[in-house]
């Protein structure tokens, strides 16, 4: 059966959306609506046909749909005629709960589930609620699925996913690791496992999405059992600007210093990371261009993010008793040789043998970029989560399931 799946991604002032010939996955069209609800809205689309700009007032996520449509069905450089060209939606929710190990047909239950989330992703559930919302409008009866972040995730026993704090936090009010960027993980772990030649049901991995927000996830037997953000995604790696893993006692002693939840929040996730240490920039290149020119912050930040990712693979090791391969992704991951030099040099006692030149010489494409015997391979694995979404969502219109 074909069908046009049209995936999005919606935030609270901006929509990212792709449309996708399916099941071939050919992207017919990709664009997004910046400052929804701001003074200076900007659309845009690119397709085979051209490229569309457009630079007018959108009040809101409704607003911002027929936009979209608009641009879609333009008839010099849309990429369909009509919206009954555009057969079910996908959309990304950051936040499942404990409720959904897998993408699910959006109904009545489904968005009462996503709304029960909303305290655990303030930033983020109530945005891709709207665009859900939204997108309803678009064609009336159109079937709407919802990928999480989290579902992927679902699988991790209860000593990963549990914090040693009193139980009942737990109990009333669902304090427990969920971790997120589960559909990068789980593109990523499929394509690697493919790369090996080894069944997806069998593989083992440790996957790390390093791009602005970064996380890892170690993978037994094709099934999540840790991964290193938590109720938020602030927890693990050091990111481009959330702290990740620190001393929560550190927050006492800030409050008493006179900061306030409001704060320390804002400084945790919005004013740390690469960003807090160096002063510069939460942005990996431009450290780099920095640190090569000789500034030592922007270095320390450097060595900061890579000792945190390193300290990680060692406990995912230890987690795993048995690897076939690391994988690298997101937008550092992908690009960075320097960075992952800086990572996965001198792991040799582990089994993990870095080849310097391959890394340096696989530049931007997927590849292997450990020693031909690395008892651990590594694997430089692009992901693509829109692509993930249009999958998930072809498959529950197609067959239900
Ligand atoms: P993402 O959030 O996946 O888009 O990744 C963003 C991060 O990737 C930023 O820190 C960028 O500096 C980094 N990045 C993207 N391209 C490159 C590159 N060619 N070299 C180094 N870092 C890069």
């Amino acid at each position: 059966m074909n069908m046009n799946v049209l995936v999005f991604n919606c935030g609270s002032s901006s929509i990212k959306y792709k449309l996708y010939s399916m099941p071939e996955g050919r992207e017919l069209a990709s664009g997004s609506v910046e400052k929804v609800g701001e003074t200076g809205s900007r659309a845009k689309q690119k397709s085979a046909a051209g490229e569309i700009v457009f630079e007018e007032a959108v009040p809101d996520h409704s607003a911002g749909l027929a936009v979209i449509r608009r641009m879609l069905t333009d008839s010099s450089k849309g990429a369909i005629r009509d919206v009954a060209e555009i057969h079910a939606c996908g959309h990304r929710v950051v936040h499942g709960g404990d409720q959904y190990s897998d993408s699910v047909l959006i109904d009545g239950s489904v968005l009462d589930g996503i709304r029960e989330c909303n305290d655990l992703a303030p930033l983020h559930n109530p945005p891709n609620l709207t665009g859900i919302r939204a997108a309803m409008e678009l064609k009336e009866g159109m079937p709407q699925v919802a990928c999480f972040d989290t579902a992927f995730h679902q699988t991790l026993p209860e000593k990963a996913y549990l914090y040693a704090l009193p139980y009942e936090l737990y109990e009333k009010y669902k304090v427990r690791r969920y971790g997120f960027h589960g559909t990068s993980h789980r593109y990523v772990a499929a394509k690697a496992a493919e790369t090996l030649g080894v069944a997806t049901a069998q593989v083992n991995l440790i996957t790390c999405h390093l791009g602005n927000g970064c996380s890892m996830a170690a993978i037994h037997a094709g099934h999540c059992v840790d991964t290193s953000m938590g109720l938020t995604p602030l927890e693990g790696l050091v990111m481009g600007t959330r702290c990740g893993d620190i001393d929560p006692a550190i927050l006492f002693y800030l409050g008493r210093k006179g900061y306030s939840v409001d704060d320390l929040d804002t400084m945790l996730n919005r004013k740390s990371g690469l960003l807090g240490i160096s002063g510069i920039s939460n942005d990996n290149r431009s450290l780099c261009e920095q640190a090569a020119a000789g500034d030592r912050r922007a270095s320390l930040a450097l060595d900061i993010f890579a000792y945190r990712i390193r300290k990680y693979i060692g406990s995912y090791l230890a987690v795993l008793n048995g690897c076939h391969a690391i994988v690298m992704t997101g937008g550092i991951g992908e690009n960075s040789s320097e960075t992952r030099e800086t990572i996965l040099s001198n792991l040799d006692s582990l089994g993990v043998h870095f080849d310097a030149e391959r890394n340096r010489a696989l530049g931007r494409v997927a590849g292997e970029i450990s020693t031909a015997n690395s008892p651990v391979k590594i694997l430089v694995v692009p992901t693509d989560e829109e692509v993930a979404i249009a999958r998930d969502t072809y498959r529950i219109v197609s067959t239900g399931a």
